[in-house]
């Protein structure tokens, strides 16, 4: 059940926010708090979809700033209006919510509770609630770090156990898969904001990304769930190559972002709740460390980018090796040639070992040259300064390096005058698609391959390794571009 969050600041922002979300909305939340100018009966009118009346007042985090009894007043004018909802402040008290019941014996409560600190345990929290008289209770909490999910998890397991119909929003970027998983979590509703205009609380997704995106309401308790383990999360293109593959393929699995900081309470709290998560930034080599079941390329890079479940087991994988090198070798084997790669990071080191099984030659150079010495003592290759990239000969350039990804379009790790024609040129960057590099070494004459397949190919990978099911390249390649 998405409940759109109708914000205003006026009326006629208000009237377009229900308008523009008509499609997407199974409730409105009509925030009478916030509207300003507010004009009850036409706001009532707007919508023939159901409405929750909702007057938040200042002490709970709202902007009402009338006297309780006029707050109230204009809560029974909704509900002598036929309104069919009305949300109540469990501090308000079980008398106000005997009042409203007296009022009207169809009207719904959701009796709700909002923390501003640091959440209490779920148990706490749901014995708060207990004997507030409200049909659906509410509990929202700021996430501090993904981790704190798991209190919006448990709190719905409890009321699912008592019968009560129950809402947890953990609020922020890092509760984000709360509002997602609702129906996973067995919740009744979850918030989202309005198509345009201010949302209601940090972290709400447009209703029509919760459904066009996520497709929230085709979720229920059977749905797999797969995500993004990282820090940050929201550059990545992730949620949109799976989720649409999820769909296409019709499995009924959903793919969120898991912002988070502390991993060993993320891979405690939340990771059991999922069927597996892609690594990035800043957690593979660390994943990789604290993963018993580890795959070859694991072993070998001390990186993963995959969690994935065999059976009751845990298993770490990295598909950027493989997946760096075929779309390389889309272009051209790679067996024989010198292939430089510019950067001694966890990609470095995935292409280099991947390399190196394919039988290439590999030179490797970095701006922290102590770094590409190691990495060279270890794979038994040849360390190059960083200030000789123009100089060496080579088949192949790896630029392994962040440079020229967005917002720093304009750089590129290597001189324009550096390029030569014939030779292959990839650039592991995929937003965007044509870095710099690529296009200056285009148009010398060399050809070349983007990020971005990389980036669709060990998406694949991850999808067979989530699904047991075989990854769409050409339905991942086209959802890419629409981004780009
Ligand atoms: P990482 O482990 O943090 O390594 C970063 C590397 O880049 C280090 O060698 C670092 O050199 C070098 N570097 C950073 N800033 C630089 C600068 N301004 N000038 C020169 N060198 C610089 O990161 P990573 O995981 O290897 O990722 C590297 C790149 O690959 C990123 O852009 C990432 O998005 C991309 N990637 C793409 C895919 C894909 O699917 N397309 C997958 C994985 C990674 P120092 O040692 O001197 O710090």
């Amino acid at each position: 059940m998405i409940i759109v969050s109708v914000t205003g600041p006026t009326m006629q922002d208000a009237s377009r926010q229900i308008r523009e979300s008509r499609r997407w909305a199974d409730i409105f939340e009509l925030r009478l708090d916030l509207i300003r100018g507010l004009e009850l009966v036409p706001l009532l009118r707007s919508t023939a979809k159901p409405r929750i009346a909702t007057a938040r007042p200042i002490w709970e985090g709202g902007e009402y700033a009338g006297d309780e009894e006029s707050r109230l007043a204009i809560l029974d004018d909704c509900v002598s209006r036929g309104v069919e909802f009305v949300d109540l402040e469990l501090k308000a008290g079980r008398e106000v919510v005997e009042r409203m019941r007296k009022k009207s014996r169809t009207v719904r409560l959701i009796v709700s509770h909002h923390e501003s600190g640091v959440p209490r345990p779920a148990a706490e929290a749901f014995r708060m609630f207990a004997g507030c008289g409200g049909d659906i209770v509410k509990w929202a909490y700021p996430a501090q770090d993904s981790p704190d999910l798991r209190f919006a998890y448990d709190f719905l397991r409890l009321a699912r156990r008592s019968s009560q119909k129950a809402i947890a929003v953990a609020t922020g970027e890092a509760g984000e898969a709360s509002r997602v998983l609702h129906r996973v979590f067995g919740g009744w509703g979850t918030y989202a904001a309005a198509e345009t205009g201010p949302g209601a609380a940090p972290g709400q997704l447009p209703a029509s990304s919760m459904v066009k995106t996520y497709r929230v309401n085709a979720l229920n308790s059977r749905t797999r769930v797969f995500g993004l383990l990282g820090n940050p999360v929201a550059q990545s293109n992730g949620i949109f190559l799976h989720n649409a593959s999820f769909r296409r393929q019709r499995a009924n699995a959903v793919y969120v972002r898991f912002l988070t900081s502390d991993l060993e309470r993320f891979m405690k709290d939340v990771l059991p709740l999922t069927g597996g998560c892609s690594v990035t930034i800043p957690f593979k080599e660390k994943v990789a460390s604290l993963v018993r079941g580890r795959d070859r390329e694991v072993r070998a890079t001390g990186a993963a980018n995959t969690l994935y479940r065999r059976g009751n087991s845990l298993r770490a994988a990295n598909g950027d090796a493989a997946a760096a090198l075929d779309a390389l070798e889309g272009k051209g084997r790679v067996k024989g040639k010198v292939m430089l790669i510019i950067g001694a990071g966890g990609a470095a080191r995935a292409i280099a070992y991947e390399a190196l099984q394919r039988r290439a030659q590999v030179f490797v150079a970095n701006r922290t040259e102590e770094r590409a010495a190691a990495l060279a003592r270890e794979f038994g290759i040849q360390a190059i300064p960083f200030s000789g990239i123009g100089e060496v000969h080579y088949d192949i350039l790896v630029n392994a390096t962040p440079v020229g990804m967005f917002p720093g379009v304009d750089e590129t790790p290597v001189p324009r005058l550096a390029h030569r024609p014939g030779t292959l040129v990839f650039d592991a960057v995929s937003n965007p698609r044509m870095t710099r590099l690529l296009k200056e070494a285009k148009e010398a004459g060399a050809r070349v391959v983007s990020g971005e397949e990389m980036f669709v190919r060990q998406a694949a990978r991850q999808q067979e390794l989530f699904l047991g099911t075989k990854g769409n390249l050409g339905l991942l390649r086209t959802t890419m571009r629409r981004f780009h």
